[in-house]
């Protein structure tokens, strides 16, 4: 957890010396529980201190990093159980599973297509970022074959999976230098897949059977030296998983160091659909990596979405910058649409306007990155914005028209963008799936 300023003013000099460029140590303690200065800018702190604020301002789940270079993928550092107290930090790492047990073709294919699981969303590119390469062979050599052979095809880094220490060394040394995520599915083998971690220098993720036993496993990891543990109770299926990893959470932000790891989850289900629901549950709450058989792209885009859903600010709306914009091979007769600058608003009226195939203007007001109606509510969205929006955009230079269209929900502001303008509003479709039909069969310049 992290300290209060009185908890870290305890352990420093307090001889207010100033040479940190704080005025007194309770200053400088206070702007370091702010997270606004560090400890290292004391020269004055015991090493007994040093050591006693290091440990007891840790971050209550270890930072783990996965993967190198572009490939590289971070989990854990959290620090709420609920995203609305602040945020959520580290997007769960999305892996797709793949059998050691399939065909050098089959194995490359599946690769290669869960390499190209990327979307984009909202003007942000989102995807798949790790493969998980299962041993269900057995065998060594195929392992490493394979782990190779998907590393290569996906471009992706990996997640060794396998219930054999030795096994997990030699694919872990086929990918020297890539720092794939190990996962010793045995938990009698745990502490030898340690000391292949270790040797390897890769993150370990461990599973025991429950709750209780993986707090006893991890402190004999930590001994043999490794300390990017992933946690995995053993649970499968809904409910049972989630309830895991509720507790896992909740006992590491008490401050239970045992359990302060980022966790690893399972989707079980052999339903395609249920599969997806599992994904996107676990990516909800809590697992910072999340293994699933779903590689359909239709399955993994509701997981991606939850996951960008889940991890952006809740404090911060999500906004594109607020002006005009182009879609398609503009010219003076183009349709002007009008919405707000909330980015899901801005890209649900962008992807129409596409898929209409109509060239068109989209003026994205400023209302502070909030969504049509919040915007018209708080009278952001009102006929003074949206006027002053259309002059500062310099629309009358750019159409021979003088017509805006206004989304259906505000219909009530024609009159007034109408006076405050000078121009004819005509009112658009409610949603923005209404508008290819709208822009091809009502619109008239
Ligand atoms: Fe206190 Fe250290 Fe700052 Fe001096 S340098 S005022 S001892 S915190």
């Amino acid at each position: 957890m992290a300290l209060t300023g009185l908890e870290i003013y305890k352990q420093l000099p307090k001889t207010n010396c100033k040479d940190c460029g704080f005025p007194t140590c309770l200053a400088f303690a206070m702007k370091m529980a702010a997270g606004q200065t560090s400890l290292d800018k004391c020269p004055h702190v015991s090493d007994e201190a040093k050591a006693n604020l290091d440990s007891a301002s840790r971050p209550p789940i270890q930072l783990v990093t996965i993967g190198t270079g572009d490939n590289e993928v971070k989990v854990g550092n959290e620090t709420q159980l609920f995203r609305h107290e602040e945020k959520f930090y580290r997007p769960a790492a999305v892996a797709v599973r793949i059998s050691d047990s399939l065909d050098d073709e089959a194995l490359a294919g599946r690769a290669e297509a869960i390499g190209k699981l990327i979307f984009e969303r909202v003007g942000t590119q989102i995807r798949v970022n790790l493969v998980a390469v299962c041993n269900e062979s057995g065998d060594a050599a195929q392992f490493e074959k394979a782990a190779k052979l998907a590393a290569e095809k996906s471009g992706l880094a990996c997640v060794l999976i396998s219930a054999s220490a030795d096994n997990l060394g030699k694919a872990a040394a086929a990918l020297s230098g890539q720092r794939p995520l190990l996962y010793i599915s045995d938990p009698a083998q745990a502490e030898a897949a340690a000391a292949v971690a270790k040797d390897n220098g890769c993150p370990l993720a461990v599973k025991a059977d429950g709750v209780e036993a993986l707090a006893e496993l991890t402190a004999k990891i930590v001994a043999a030296g490794v300390e990017e543990i992933v946690l995995d109770a053993g649970t499968r299926g809904l409910k049972a998983t989630l309830e895991s990893l509720t507790t896992i959470r909740r006992a590491a932000l008490k401050g239970h160091r045992p359990l302060g790891y980022p966790t690893i989850a399972f989707t079980a289900s052999d339903d395609p659909t249920s599969q997806a629901v599992e994904a996107s549950s676990y990516v909800a709450k809590y697992a910072g990596v999340l293994v699933t058989d779903a590689a359909e792209p239709w399955q993994i885009l509701p997981v991606l979405t939850t996951r960008q859903d889940i991890y952006i600010d809740p404090q911060k709306p999500v906004a594109v910058e607020p002006k005009l914009y182009a879609v398609g091979e503009v010219g003076a007769e183009s349709p002007l649409l009008v919405t707000t600058n909330f980015s899901l608003s801005y890209y649900s009226v962008e992807g129409e306007v596409e898929a209409s195939r109509v060239p068109a203007y989209i003026l994205s007001v400023d209302t502070e990155g909030t969504s049509v109606l919040t915007a018209w509510a708080s009278d952001k969205f009102n006929s003074e914005t949206i006027s002053q929006a259309m002059k500062t955009a310099g629309v009358e230079d750019k159409l021979s028209h003088r017509k805006v269209v206004i989304p259906g929900f505000v219909a009530v502001l024609s009159a007034g963008v109408e006076d405050e303008s000078g121009w004819s509003v005509q009112i658009g479709p409610k949603e923005a799936s209404g508008l290819p039909s709208y822009l091809k069969n009502q619109w008239q310049a």
